[in-house]
């Protein structure tokens, strides 16, 4: 006999996961996972950082919405803390500092921003080359751990009855009647009234695969590379330092540095791995920006960052195909927008009040891309 559930969530990422979290103490929910752990994909690769220079005003309201989950996490989560401060450093030099304004401007609403010199600027991160001149500081950085944060959402899921099934790739996909009938790769059957499509990278896949009109996901890839920090270099007191354009970030990891050339390379759904080029360019840029000499690369990711037409996230149940809910086109910010995204999607679902203040549905609804 096939199994049955109020609601089947495609994917075990973060958005998956939350949102399955979110709705389980309410309605019978499954966790389909196509591989055998989750998080394996982007949730797994990220650069682990809450931070407002991030996205645009959309994406910093999600993130401010956020933020109470962070600094006081809901029971389940509180054994391992979700993340430690860690201060953001946006950097300019002179060319750069009407950028600098500019973002200042757009942070300070969601942020209390500190204005450096470029004595504070080398004082917080003395990598910098002299040449960098202006920076604006968040203090109240979080450094996440997408770990904590992925178990705690299957511990919070399990713990309301909700099933978490690795390994379950969904290869089928069809609406009978009133449910939506899933087959995986290894042939179990199970049927939903309600499907959350939180494949990442892949949601637009699972919608052809349901005969659902896809919205037109861009999967890019973007690749971290590691290294040894200069010796005597105080790394617990490194911010996350990133230039204001979209050059480079770099920070603290595992003992050693991180950077990431903030790359964007268009990708089909796939095990991302890193390019040789933008390891390279990463490297490059470290040293153009920084006093490190990047000897040797450590460690090296990739990871795919998913975007809609207009790189805002898509949640909401499909014009075109009853049951069929959209939790999509996280881009680079799904982890630190988590906590409202998956309010909101348990919200719809459920048809329980809008949670979040200072963001409407209308901008996040799937609906936008078929007027
Ligand atoms: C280099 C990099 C840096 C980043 N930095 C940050 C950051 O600092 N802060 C931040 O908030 N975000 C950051 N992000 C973005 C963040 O990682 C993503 O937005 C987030 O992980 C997306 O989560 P997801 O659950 O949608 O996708 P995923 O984690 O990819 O999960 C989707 C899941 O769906 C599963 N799936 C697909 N098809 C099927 C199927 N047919 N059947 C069953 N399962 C299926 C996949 O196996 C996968 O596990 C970064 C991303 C990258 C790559």
């Amino acid at each position: 006999m096939a199994d049955t559930a109020d609601v089947l969530v495609i994917g075990g990422g973060i958005a998956g996961l939350s949102a399955a979290a979110a709705i389980a103490p309410h309605a019978r929910v499954m966790v389909l996972e196509g591989e055998a752990q989750i998080g394996f994909h982007s949730s797994g690769r990220s650069a682990t950082m809450l931070h407002y220079a991030l996205g645009d005003a959309l994406i910093r309201a999600l993130t401010l919405a956020s933020r109470p989950f962070f600094d006081s996490p809901p029971d389940g989560f509180s054994d391992v803390p979700l993340g430690r401060r860690m201060t953001v450093l946006i950097h300019a030099r002179e060319e750069e500092r009407a950028a600098l304004d500019a973002l200042d401007a757009d942070i300070s609403r969601f942020a209390a921003i500190d204005r450096l010199d470029a004595a504070g600027v080398h004082a917080l991160c003395p990598l910098l080359k002299p040449d960098t001149l202006y920076g604006i500081a968040d203090r109240n950085g979080i450094r996440l751990d997408p770990h904590a944060m992925l178990q705690g959402f299957a511990r919070r899921l399990r713990g309301s009855g909700g099933e978490l099934r690795t390994g379950a790739r969904v290869a089928k996909m069809e609406r009978r009647g009133a449910s939506w009938s899933l087959t995986t790769e290894a042939g179990d059957s199970i049927s939903a009234p309600v499907v959350v499509n939180a494949a990442g990278a892949w949601a637009d896949a699972i919608a052809r695969l349901a005969g659902v009109r896809p919205i037109g996901l861009q999967p890019k890839r973007r690749t971290i590379i590691t290294f040894d920090a200069p010796p005597g270099t105080d790394l617990d007191g490194l911010p996350f330092a990133k230039t204001v354009g979209d050059e480079l970030y770099f920070a603290p990891e595992s003992g050693r540095l991180f950077a990431c050339p903030m790359d964007e390379v268009p990708s089909d759904p796939c095990d991302a791995q890193p390019d040789e080029y933008e390891m390279a360019l990463a490297a490059q840029r470290m040293e153009e920006r920084t006093i490190v000499k990047v000897e040797r690369i450590h460690s090296r990711w990739a990871g795919l960052r998913s975007f809609a037409p207009d790189k805002h996230p898509a949640v909401g149940f499909a014009p075109d195909a009853e049951g069929f809910f959209w939790l999509a086109g996280q881009g680079g910010a799904g982890l630190q927008t988590s906590p409202a995204m998956s309010a909101i999607a348990a919200s719809l679902v459920l048809g329980t009040p809008w949670p979040v203040a200072g963001v409407r549905e209308e901008e996040l609804s799937p609906a936008r891309f078929f007027r």
